[in-house]
């Protein structure tokens, strides 16, 4: 049955649609608003024809049982007669009410629904052309209301109409009548007016924010370009200062003396932090770039082997780490194992002199995401800085107490958000952290297709 509606409702909408209008113009809601009037109309006119039929066979309206018929036979040309334009379908349907209202009109007088009919006719006209043939409806409309008015007062109504009634009353509702089709003549295709002006608005935003897009995706694209060169022509004489520093101390070593050797050792050492920093920022820059492939992840497998790498780490400080049941997700599993390494790293770095790590890793079920809690009982963060320490290169500590560059929450944060979600600290200083962060779980990463 609804495979039967469907085609017959595509079948109209074929026949009274135009598929080049574009969506942006009115006449393509005007067309579609005549296809639905078509696809209901056909059934209600089926299911009013039985009254019809009975009020036609009890007073013998042979005539009003004609014209019905006529009617519904016109709609269903409509509906289905191949090879007529959509204008010529809604002339000929509206022409259908015309001829249904007169007759009706004429049978059953002005407590029928003939008047009706004529101001309907006016708004199906409105909503599916333009405003000149709703001007043309009112004068029909006007006229029609005219002549069965001359009919009655000249007493040759009794000829044209099976019942007469009275001239007044024929008056204030027929008055009424060409009022009300004048009213929706003039307000209904304001409505049109501002809805295409809403259209032309919407379109030209489109446009625009698809330029922008672009451009932004070319900014962008240039920038990366930009970065990864940086970083390749930074690096090379950064290389040059490492190896000949090198050269210097395995050359003429046993010549300088201490200071030298401490000098040499801080340029080193600047070289390498540098070099570090470098790659840093290039390994920010690709987050949501180079990182995108999405895979099924299990995460206990993946938090296994990020605290393989960091044995060395967990044995010299004795940490204990307990790692909880945690899901397997569709996520990019090349950022995510950055991000628990980030945080897993800063739980064992951050620590006082002699204190024993313990750390743990928790994941809980939410509606729309997965929440990660990673703790630990180290030093702690003072609130104000809750915000500060995601920003890129931001330390709360000198390098000689603490080695790291200030990179890696602002790394963390980005990989989070790339995957929809959000990461916020709980800690006080002396009192450990908690680094909390979500993952939607339907969250789709978006593609770029960038080189770099
Ligand atoms: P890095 O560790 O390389 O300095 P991060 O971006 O990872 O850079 O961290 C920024 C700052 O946040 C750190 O310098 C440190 O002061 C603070 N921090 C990060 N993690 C912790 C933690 N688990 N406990 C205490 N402080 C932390």
């Amino acid at each position: 049955m609804k495979k039967l509606w469907i085609t017959y409702r595509s079948f109209i909408y074929s026949n009274c649609t135009v598929p080049a209008i574009p969506q942006s113009s009115t006449y393509y809601w005007k067309n579609h608003l005549f296809a639905t009037t078509v696809v209901f109309l056909i059934p209600l006119s089926i299911i009013v024809l039985v009254p019809g039929i009975y009020m036609a066979y009890k007073f013998s309206l042979t005539g009003m049982l004609l014209s019905d018929f006529i009617t519904l036979g016109s709609i269903l040309a409509v509906a289905f007669m191949p090879g007529i334009s959509v204008f010529a379908r809604k002339i000929i349907f509206n022409g259908a009410l015309y001829s249904t209202s007169v007759v009706m009109l004429h049978y059953l007088g002005s407590t029928g629904p003939g008047l009706l009919y004529l101001f309907a006719i006016t708004v199906f006209v409105l909503v599916s052309l333009d405003q000149r043939y709703g001007y043309l409806t009112l004068l029909l409309n006007t006229l029609i209301c005219i002549y069965f008015g001359i009919a009655l007062h000249y007493g040759f109504a009794s000829s044209i109409l099976e019942k007469e009634y009275p001239l007044d009353s024929w008056i204030a509702v027929s008055s009424n009548l060409v009022f009300l089709s004048g009213t929706a003549v003039f307000l209904i295709p304001k409505l049109f007016n501002g809805l295409q002006s809403a259209f032309e608005k919407q379109e030209h935003l489109k446009n625009k924010l698809e330029d922008s897009v672009e451009n932004l995706n070319a900014k962008n694209k240039e920038l990366e370009r930009f970065a990864y060169t940086v970083s390749h022509d930074l690096k090379e004489p950064l290389r040059m200062v490492r190896s000949f520093m090198e050269l210097l101390k395995n050359k003429y070593g046993k010549q300088l003396d201490d200071k030298a050797h401490t000098y040499i050792h801080h340029a080193v050492d600047g070289a390498k932090r540098m070099g570090d920093n470098i790659d840093d920022l290039l390994q920010y820059s690709r987050i949501g770039r180079k990182y995108t492939t999405i895979e099924k992840t299990d995460l206990n497998r993946l938090v296994d082997g990020i605290l393989k790498n960091l044995t060395a780490d967990i044995k010299k400080t004795q940490a204990q780490i307990s790692i909880g049941d945690l899901p397997t997700m569709h996520l990019v599993p090349v950022s995510i194992k950055i991000l628990f390494q980030n945080l897993l790293t800063n739980a064992l770095k951050y620590q006082s002199d002699g204190q024993r790590p313990v750390i743990t890793v928790e994941a809980k079920e939410k509606d729309t995401c997965w929440q990660f809690e990673v703790s630990d009982n180290g030093i702690g963060i003072e609130p104000r800085y809750h915000d500060q320490v995601f920003a890129v290169f931001k330390r709360l500590h000198t390098r000689d107490k603490f080695t790291g560059n200030g990179m890696g929450l602002a790394i963390s944060k980005k990989i989070v958000e790339q995957h929809g979600g959000n990461i916020w600290i709980e800690s006080n200083q002396e009192q450990g952290s908690t680094f909390t962060f979500t993952i939607g779980k339907h969250h789709i990463v978006k593609k770029n297709n960038d080189s770099v």
